[in-house]
């Protein structure tokens, strides 16, 4: 069963140099509780397709079904209610966290922004649920994110990303800061959390050897194109 199908989707850039092809007729689905894998050479467009998936960016042309329903058409409102849904986890947690803001205030923020819950203790029981969740110790609530090592910090991506119980996560190169024996905590983690919660991924990587560890089916990408998508098996196995 399909929870994402994506079609002819399009996302041009005006730049300097003329119109730009950053995601150029890109078609795949992603069928529920799998990660398809999407590799490819830094700049063939990876990030571009799921920031557009994500509505972080407009396309250009093109459909993005998540559960038959088109949310590129969605309004405002419908995206803010789908937004709940469809989450994102980037390479380094601090481009898009607030440094000012302690561990339990950044996880707490999505939930108040969509004022989840209208009574603090629910909230911060909330917050303790999910740091157990993605392994953080508890004596770790009150840190700012500087003072912590990068696999905690993307764990505290994890948790913010998983606050309101999303059904899709994209993972835009979520290790490929980390030091490599993090990495496979921070994979194993991921693996987990999908087998709990039956999460859908779009796993994001430059690194094969990553992707092919965590994905069902892989798409490659090169110049906005996706020009091969294959199963695991089919891919790798001897001529
Ligand atoms: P990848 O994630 O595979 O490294 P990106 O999706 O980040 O690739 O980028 C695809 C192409 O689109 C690159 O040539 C990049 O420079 C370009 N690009 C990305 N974002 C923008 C933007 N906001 N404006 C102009 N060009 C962009
Ligand atoms: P990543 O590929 O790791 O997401 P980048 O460094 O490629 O990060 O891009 C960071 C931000 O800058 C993204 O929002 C991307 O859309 C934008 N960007 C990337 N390439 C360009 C470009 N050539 N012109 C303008 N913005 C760009």
């Amino acid at each position: 069963e399909k929870l994402i199908e994506v079609k002819n989707l399009k996302k041009y850039f005006n730049t300097k140099k003329g119109l730009l092809h950053a995601v150029d007729d890109v078609n795949f689905y992603i069928n529920k509780g799998e990660t398809l894998g999407l590799v490819g050479e830094s700049g063939c467009g990876k990030s571009t397709t799921g920031r557009v998936l994500l509505r972080l960016l407009e396309a250009t042309a093109g459909e993005v079904l998540f559960e038959g329903n088109d949310i590129l058409k969605l309004n405002s409102a419908g995206m803010r209610d789908m937004r709940k849904q469809m989450q994102i986890v980037f390479q380094d947690p601090f481009a898009s966290l607030n440094p000012r803001l302690s561990l339990s205030e950044i996880i707490a923020e999505p939930l108040i922004v969509n004022k989840v819950y209208n009574n603090k203790a629910d909230m911060n029981k909330k917050v303790k649920e999910l740091m157990d969740t993605v392994g953080l110790a508890q004596r770790l609530i009150n840190t700012y994110p500087h003072e912590l090592d990068g696999g905690r910090r993307q764990r505290i991506g994890i948790a913010r990303a998983l606050a309101l119980n999303p059904k899709f996560i994209v993972q835009d190169e979520p290790v490929s800061a980390l030091d490599v024996s993090i990495q496979a905590q921070i994979l194993n983690l991921m693996a987990d959390l999908q087998d709990e919660f039956g999460l859908t991924y779009l796993f994001i990587s430059h690194d094969l050897s990553v992707v092919k560890h965590v994905s069902s089916r892989i798409a490659v990408m090169y110049l906005g194109k996706i020009v091969e998508m294959s199963d695991y098996n089919s891919m790798f196995k001897d001529p």
